[in-house]
């Protein structure tokens, strides 16, 4: 922060810096380091805190747009791995060295014939609870089927009208 200071010719005192930290001081320190950076090349000016969070992607816009990202990415995995009627899964399990097989290959003595060792089964993984309020901002769309259906032409005015009913609901506090 002093070098930040010294390099835009401010001026910064105990008070300032008070402040700063206790603006910034909960934020993830690699991000800091990384605006402090940014700045220190970009800024002709010493940034205020706000304009330091949104050097960090951590600016409320940028938080809220990564919680609604990450909201969306749960319902399009949710879909790829259960279909909309929430289904289980089986999912391969990774072939563990059982010790009777290799990679989850067990060969005869005579090496002329193979098998999968049980070792390999697929496991079934029931589809997880979607949460209330994800369910909730869905059902106003038409549901898991609209998000599967949806076109690119559709889908980001799709995603924004979701985003709109989850807002209302405090969607991005409960997910
Ligand atoms: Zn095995």
């Amino acid at each position: 922060m002093v070098r930040l200071a010294a390099v835009t010719n401010a001026t910064i005192d105990p008070p300032k810096i008070a402040a700063y930290v206790d603006i910034l001081g909960s934020e993830p320190v690699p991000a800091l380091i990384r605006a402090f950076e940014l700045a220190e090349r970009a800024c002709t000016w010493f940034p205020s805190p706000a304009e330091l969070l949104k050097l960090a992607g951590r600016s409320p816009e940028q938080l809220e747009e990564q919680e609604i990202a990450c909201v969306w990415s749960f319902v399009r995995d949710y879909i790829a791995k259960h279909r909309v009627h929430g289904m289980p899964r089986s999912e391969r399990v990774q072939p563990k060295d059982c010790g009777e097989c290799r990679d989850g290959w067990r060969v005869s003595k005579t090496g002329n014939s193979v098998k999968r060792c049980p070792c390999t089964e697929c496991r079934v993984a029931p589809a997880p609870e979607i949460p209330a309020t994800i369910k909730a901002a869905l059902g106003e769309i038409g549901g898991l089927q609209a998000v599967r259906d949806t076109t690119p032409e559709f889908q980001l005015r799709l995603r924004d009208a979701f985003t709109d009913f989850g807002n209302q609901n405090s969607l991005r506090n409960k997910s």
